[in-house]
C-alpha cells in the first residue's frame, strides 16, 4: 500500500504521530507500506518566502535544494515517530527512493522510478518513508515536481511497486462537487471517472495535482482520495466503464491565479502564432486558454490572447519580450484573472449547458473575458473578484450540492486568509 499524507496532515508534532499511527496500523493489518509525505504546513510557502527574501529571480536550481528539505523534515520526524510505535522505519530523500526525472526545476516530471531501494527496505520490514515532491535529474541535481507534486511521487511509487491502492490522506473528505472551502453544502463525490478528474484538476481543484491523475491512468493506479483526520471511505478514481452515474454536471471548479497576456499587432501570416507559442514552449510555460482575432480587413494585424498560471506570468513575458516588433506590436497584461468551469461526462449528449452557464454568470453580473470548451467541460474566464460568487451560482444553478454534506471537518479560515 501507499499513503500520502499532504501538508495540512503532518502540520505538528500531534498530527505526525497520527499519521505515523495510521501508517503503523496499515502495516499491522498486513500490508507492506511506503508512505509519501508532503512539507509541513505552511512550510514550502515559507521556503518560497525566503529564497525572494534573497533574491528577486531564485536561481530555479538553488529553488530545488531548498524547497526539496521541506519533504524531508517530514519523513524523518515521522520515522522517529513509527519507530516510538516499535515498528522499523526508513526515510528516504526522492532521489535516494530512486525518482528519476527531467532537468526542469520547479516543475520536473518523473521519468522513471528505480525502486529497488524502496522494495529492499521493504523485504527487510521496514516501512518506508519517502519525501513527496522531488526527485533527481540523470545529471544528479535536485528537482522539485511543481506544487501539489506529492501526490505525484505516491503515484508514481504505487505504479513502479504494483501497489494495491495509493490512498492520498488530505484535510477534506475527498473529492467534493465543489472546494469544499468555497461552498458549504458542496457533495462528496464516492467516485469520479479518470477523465472527469483529469478535466477537474486541470480547471483548478488543487485537491489532487494534474500530473498523479495522468500518472494514475497511464499506469492503471487506483488512487484513494480521503480524510486524514477520520475513518470516511473518501473518493475513488475508477476508470470510464466503472462509473456507476453518469450525470450531467459533475462539479464546478475554479481558480484564482490566471492571468491573461494580449498580443496586439500580430502578422495575418502562416508561422506567426507558432513563433509566440514556441517562444514560450522553450521557457516552459503552460498556456491553457487561447482565443485569437482575426483582423478585420485584408491585410491587416491580428490580436492574440492566452492564460497562464499566474506564477508563470513573469517568466511569459520575458519569453515574448525578444519578438515584440517582429511577431507583435503590444503586449497587454491582466495579471489579476480567475476561471470557473463546470466538468461533466454527461454534457457531451446534452444540449444547453453552456448556454445555462453564461446565463447563470449574466445573472450575477459577472463579465466573462474568455471561453474555451471540451467534450466534458466548459471554462470561463472571470474577474478574479467574481470567482466566488460565480462558482456558488453555478453549483446552485445546476443543483449540485449533497444531502447535508459537511466536506470539512472543522471550520477552516480560507486559503491565504489571515
Ligand atoms: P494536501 O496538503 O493534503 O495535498 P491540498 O491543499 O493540496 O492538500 O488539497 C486539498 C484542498 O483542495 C482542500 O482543502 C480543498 O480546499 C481543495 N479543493 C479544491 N477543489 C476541491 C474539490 N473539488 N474537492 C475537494 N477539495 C478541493
Ligand atoms: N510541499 C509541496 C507544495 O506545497 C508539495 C505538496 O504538498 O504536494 O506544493
Ligand atoms: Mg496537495
Amino acid at each position: 500500500m501507499v499513503m500520502k499524507f499532504g501538508g495540512t496532515s503532518v502540520s505538528d508534532a500531534e498530527r505526525i504521530k497520527r499519521a505515523a499511527r495510521r501508517i503503523v496500523a496499515k502495516r499491522e493489518a498486513g500490508h507492506g507500506v511506503v508512505a509519501v509525505l508532503s512539507a509541513r504546513g505552511k512550510t514550502t510557502d515559507e521556503l518560497i518566502a525566503m529564497a525572494e527574501e534573497v533574491s528577486a529571480t531564485p536561481d530555479p536550481r538553488e529553488m530545488d535544494m531548498l524547497l526539496s528539505t521541506g519533504e524531508r523534515i517530514s519523513c524523518a520526524l515521522c520515522a522517529m515517530a513509527i519507530n516510538d510505535l516499535g515498528h522499523r522505519a526508513i526515510s528516504l530523500t526522492g532521489s535516494q527512493a530512486g525518482i528519476v526525472t527531467d532537468e526542469s526545476h520547479t516543475k520536473a516530471r518523473i521519468i522513471d522510478v528505480r525502486a529497488e531501494r524502496i522494495e529492499a527496505a521493504l523485504q527487510e520490514d521496514h516501512i518506508v518513508l519517502v519525501a513527496g515532491f522531488q526527485g533527481m535529474s540523470e545529471a544528479r541535481d535536485v528537482t522539485t515536481l511543481g506544487r501539489g507534486g506529492s501526490d505525484t511521487t505516491a503515484v508514481a511509487v504505487a505504479a513502479a511497486l504494483k501497489a494495491r491502492e495509493c490512498e492520498i490522506y488530505t484535510d477534506v473528505d475527498g473529492v467534493f462537487s465543489a472546494d469544499p472551502r468555497l461552498v458549504a453544502d458542496a457533495r462528496l463525490l464516492p467516485q469520479v471517472s479518470f477523465e472527469e478528474m483529469l478535466e477537474m484538476a486541470a480547471s483548478g481543484a488543487g485537491v489532487l495535482q494534474l500530473r498523479s491523475v495522468e500518472y494514475a491512468r497511464n499506469h492503471g493506479v487506483r488512487i484513494h482520495c480521503r480524510s486524514s483526520f477520520t475513518d470516511k471511505p473518501g473518493t475513488v478514481v475508477v476508470g470510464e466503464a466503472d462509473t456507476m452515474e453518469q450525470p450531467l454536471i459533475t462539479a464546478v471548479t475554479h481558480s484564482t491565479s490566471e492571468a491573461r497576456l494580449t498580443l496586439a499587432g500580430v502578422p495575418d501570416e502562416p508561422g506567426a502564432a507558432a513563433r509566440i507559442f514556441a517562444a514560450l514552449a522553450e521557457a516552459n510555460v503552460n498556456v491553457d486558454m487561447i482565443v485569437q482575432n482575426e483582423p478585420t480587413s485584408a491585410g491587416g494585424l491580428a490580436e492574440i490572447s492566452f492564460t497562464v498560471p499566474r506564477e508563470d506570468f513573469s517568466v511569459a513575458s520575458k519569453a515574448l519580450e525578444g519578438l515584440r516588433g517582429e511577431a507583435y506590436t503590444e503586449l497587454v497584461a491582466h495579471a489579476e484573472m480567475g476561471k470557473v468551469s463546470i466538468v461533466g461526462a454527461g454534457m457531451r449528449s446534452h444540449p444547453g449547458v453552456a448556454a445555462k452557464v453564461f446565463a447563470t454568470l449574466a445573472a450575477e453580473e459577472i463579465n466573462i473575458d474568455m471561453i474555451s470548451t471540451s467534450p466534458i467541460k466548459i471554462s470561463c474566464v472571470i474577474p478574479r473578484e467574481g470567482v466566488e460568487r460565480a462558482v456558488s451560482a453555478l453549483h446552485a444553478a445546476f443543483e449540485l450540492s449533497g444531502p447535508g454534506t459537511v466536506g470539512v471537518e472543522q471550520p477552516f479560515s480560507p486559503r491565504g486568509a489571515a
